[in-house]
C-alpha cells in the first residue's frame, strides 16, 4: 500500500469509531482468502455474503482489525455506518497520498476500451489500471488500494448502475484528467432516462479535481451540459467536425482497422488505427487527448493507435470450426454498441453476414421499441441473416421480417449454434448480447 495507515486515521476518515487498542496496518482486505498478516479487514455486505459473518474468522487468519457497522466480538474495530462507503473513504487516503496522475474513465459505451487503449499506450510509464471491468464502488476503491510508490498514472475505470454511484466513485478517485465518451440508453433500468444517464456521468466532472483536465466527446448531444459542469476545468474536446480541439477527416472504415486524419493545435496527423468502427476513432481521440494532457507529444501518442488493443468478448475475431469467421462481442451490449457492432459486421467482404444476437438488459419500458429499432438497423445494413435467441431479442428479428429480411428463431444457444454450424470461410457470423444473455455459450459451442 501506498502508505502507512493507522485504526485511528481509518476511523476518522469514515467518520466511525475505533474500538479497542490503535495500530498500524499494513494492507486493506475485503475477502478473507486473501487476509495477510498485519491487515485490516473490511466487512462488505455483499448480495450473498455478508463479510462479518468471516470476521472471526479474517482475525484466527492474521488480520489485525476489522471495519464493521455493527458491533462485533474482536479485539479492535473500526465502527462505521457502512462499510462499502468506508472502503471508498480508505481509498481515497491511498489516493491522496498518490503523486502521480489519476485518470478516470466513464461513459455509456467504450469505458475499458478506452482504459485498456490508454493504459498500453502509456507503456512507458509506470501504470496502474483497473483489472477486468471492476469499475464500481468496490471495484475502484480496490484498484486505488493497488496503487505503489513509482507509479506515474492510474487509469481507472468509473461505471455505474445506480444513481449517485458516478458522483461517490468521483469523491474516492478524484481525478486529475476526467475522459467521459458518451452517453446513450445502456442501463435505463437504473438510472432513468438519457437525460438522468448524462447527468450521473457528468458527476464525475463536477466532483473532478478544480484542476482537472475533462476530456468530452464534442458530437455528444449533451456536450454542452458536460462544458457546463466542467466550470473553470479545461475541456479537451474530440469529435468528427472542426469545431472540436482534436477532430479526425478523411475517415476509411477497413474491416480489421481505419485510418483518419487527426487535427491537433494546428498540425493535422494520417492516423492508423486498431479496431473497426468510427466508434473506434473516437475511442482513439479520447486515447489521444488523454496522453497530450499527460505531456505525450502528438506524433508519438497517434503513433501508439496502430497497436491492436486485444480485449476479450469484444469484437474478437475468432475462427469457428468450420472456418467461418466468429466476431465475438458477446461481453456485453448496449443498443449503441450493437449498432456499431452491426456496422462492423456490415463491412466484412464474405458472402453472407449473419448476427447472432440475445436479450440486451435493463432497457425497462423501452426493451421492445430497442430490439425492434436494431432489427431494423440490421437489415439496413445489408446483414443476410437474423438469429434471435430467446423472446426478448425475438422482437428484433420480427422488425428483420418485417423488412423482407430472413430471422431465424431460437430457443437456446445451442440451437443457434446448431444453425451456424455447417458455414464456412464465405460467412462471418457477429455473436452479441448483454452480459446477462450469456452468448459466450454460442462462441463456445462453434469453436470446441
Ligand atoms: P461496460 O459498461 O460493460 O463496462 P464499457 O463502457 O466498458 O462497457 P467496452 O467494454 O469498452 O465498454 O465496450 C462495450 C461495447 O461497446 C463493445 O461491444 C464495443 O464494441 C462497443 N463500443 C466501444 N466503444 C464504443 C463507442 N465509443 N460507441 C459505441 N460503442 C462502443
Ligand atoms: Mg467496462
Amino acid at each position: 500500500m501506498l502508505i502507512n495507515l493507522t485504526l485511528s486515521d481509518i476511523a476518522q476518515a469514515c467518520d466511525g469509531e475505533l474500538v479497542g487498542a490503535d495500530c498500524l496496518i499494513g494492507s486493506v482486505v475485503t475477502d478473507t482468502r486473501n487476509i495477510s498478516p498485519g491487515c485490516v479487514f473490511v466487512a462488505l455486505q455483499g448480495e450473498r455474503f455478508d463479510g462479518h459473518d468471516y470476521a472471526s474468522q479474517a482475525i484466527d487468519n492474521g488480520a489485525l482489525a476489522v471495519v464493521s457497522d455493527r458491533e462485533i466480538n474482536v479485539p479492535s474495530y473500526v465502527k462505521v455506518r457502512d462499510t462499502t462507503l468506508a472502503y471508498g473513504a480508505i481509498a481515497r487516503l491511498v489516493r491522496d497520498a498518490f503523486q502521480g496522475d489519476i485518470v478516470c474513465i466513464t461513459g455509456s459505451n467504450g469505458k475499458t476500451t478506452v482504459k485498456d487503449w490508454l493504459a498500453q499506450s502509456l507503456a512507458d510509464k509506470n501504470v496502474l489500471k483497473t483489472r477486468a471491468n471492476l469499475n464500481n464502488q468496490i471495484g475502484v476503491p480496490q484498484t486505488l488500494l493497488e496503487l505503489e510508490a513509482g507509479q506515474e498514472v492510474a487509469v481507472i475505470e468509473a461505471g455505474t448502475s445506480f444513481t449517485g454511484e458516478i458522483p461517490l466513485l468521483a469523491r474516492i478517485a478524484y481525478p486529475d484528467i476526467v475522459i467521459l465518451t458518451n452517453a446513450s440508453g445502456s442501463h435505463f433500468e437504473g438510472l432513468g432516462d438519457l437525460e438522468s444517464i448524462a447527468k450521473e456521468k457528468g458527476g464525475l466532472i463536477s466532483g473532478a479535481s478544480p484542476n482537472a483536465r475533462v476530456v468530452l466527446n464534442a458530437d455528444d448531444a449533451y456536450f454542452h451540459y458536460w462544458c457546463e459542469l466542467a466550470e473553470q476545468r479545461e475541456v479537451y474536446s474530440f469529435g468528427f467536425t472542426e469545431s472540436a480541439r482534436l477532430y479526425a477527416s478523411d475517415i476509411e472504415l477497413g474491416s480489421e482497422s481505419s485510418s483518419a486524419l487527426f487535427h491537433y493545435d494546428g498540425e493535422a496527423l494520417p492516423v492508423t488505427i486498431a479496431g473497426a468502427g468510427k466508434h473506434q476513432i473516437a475511442n482513439g481521440m479520447a486515447v489521444v487527448l488523454a496522453m497530450l494532457i499527460l505531456g505525450i507529444d502528438f506524433k508519438q501518442a497517434t503513433d501508439k493507435l496502430a497497436a491492436p488493443v486485444m480485449v476479450s468478448g469484444r469484437l474478437e475475431r475468432l475462427k469457428a470450426k468450420n472456418g467461418a469467421l466468429l466476431i465475438n462481442d458477446c461481453y456485453n451490449a448496449s443498443p449503441k454498441s450493437v449498432e456499431a457492432a452491426i456496422d462492423v459486421l456490415s463491412m466484412q467482404s464474405v458472402e453472407d453476414t449473419w448476427l447472432i444476437l440475445g436479450a440486451l438488459g435493463e432497457l425497462g419500458e423501452q426493451r421492445d421499441a430497442i430490439h425492434y429499432g436494431l432489427g431494423e438497423y440490421a437489415k439496413d445494413k445489408g446483414i443476410s441473416y437474423l438469429i434471435c435467441v430467446g423472446s426478448v431479442a425475438k422482437v428484433a428479428g420480427v422488425a428483420f421480417r418485417n423488412k423482407g429480411g430472413n430471422a431465424i428463431f431460437c430457443e437456446t444457444h445451442n440451437e443457434a449454434a446448431t444453425v451456424v454450424r455447417p458455414l464456412d470461410k464465405k460467412h462471418a457470423i457477429l455473436v452479441k448480447g448483454s452480459r446477462s444473455a450469456k452468448m459466450e455459450n454460442v462462441i463456445e459451442a462453434l469453436i470446441n
